[in-house]
């Protein structure tokens, strides 16, 4: 029920952590992060809490400069590890808010092409879609929007690449994202979040996806692009919310 991204300067797992106990609010059943370190996508996840969370990773440990987080208030299936967020694809990790209505279609096409699901998630199918997309020699880019393309229903999505570890890819249809920019000592990192509370702990730097946006976010800045497909520009603000 909760979105958190890092481009960071160092290993991101305890920030992306920070992010999530700030969207804790909303309420969750599950929580997960992704990372990729030496370009290897890599993820840790837990039922309960988000202390359960931080046991997991305490003793297995998640290195990475670049991840996802997410909590997760389950709609199509049970509250299991298996079901918690992030799900994966070929080579790409997704964190999703929301529902995918035609999960199930998404999902028998990609099964009839061989792709062999692990979790009873409307979200797998996002993944093993983009991840099916890369096997059929597109670029992340192109997965992710002509993945995005095909969905329907009202979600908030981010994704991370194995293969473009500098690039955060995000969309919002229905569900609120916001972009955050580092100053400072943080200049440089570059932040997504299902709203301002989830990245006061980094910046109050704060860019709100419009509804229909989806945008490339590294660290030198983001790209947006609108409903239409085409760039566009969104204002930035100084977010009030508390750090
Ligand atoms: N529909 C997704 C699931 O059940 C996401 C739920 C959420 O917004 O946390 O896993």
């Amino acid at each position: 029920c909760g979105i958190v991204g890092i481009l960071g300067g160092g290993d991101v797992a305890s920030g992306l952590i920070e992010g999530l106990q700030r969207l804790e609010y909303r309420g969750y059943d599950s929580a997960g992060i992704a990372t990729v370190a030496d370009g290897r996508l890599d993820r840790r996840r837990a039922v309960g809490k988000l202390a359960r969370l931080r046991e997991v990773v305490a003793k297995d440990p998640l290195p990475g400069a670049v991840g996802i987080g997410h909590t997760r208030w389950a709609t199509h299936g049970r509250p299991t590890t298996a079901n918690a967020h992030p799900h994966t694809g070929l080579r790409v990790a997704v964190v999703h808010n929301g529902i995918i209505e035609n999960f199930a279609r998404l999902r028998e096409a990609l099964t009839a092409k061989g792709v062999r699901f692990e979790s009873e998630t409307d979200t797998e199918t996002i993944a093993q879609a983009m991840g099916q997309a890369l096997a059929e020699g597109q670029n992340p880019r192109d997965a992710f929007e002509g993945t995005l393309a095909r969905l329907e229903g009202a979600f908030a999505l981010a994704v991370l690449f194995e293969d473009e570890p500098d690039t955060l890819y995000c969309a919002r249809r229905g569900s609120p994202l916001a972009i955050g920019r580092g100053v400072g000592a943080s200049e440089g990192e570059m932040y997504v979040g299902s709203d301002a509370y989830a990245l006061a702990p980094f910046t109050n730097r704060v860019t709100y996806l419009a509804d229909g946006d989806w945008a490339a976010v590294t660290r030198r800045g983001f790209e947006v692009f609108g409903e239409d497909g085409l760039p566009a520009k969104r204002t930035e603000q100084i977010s009030d919310a508390a750090a």
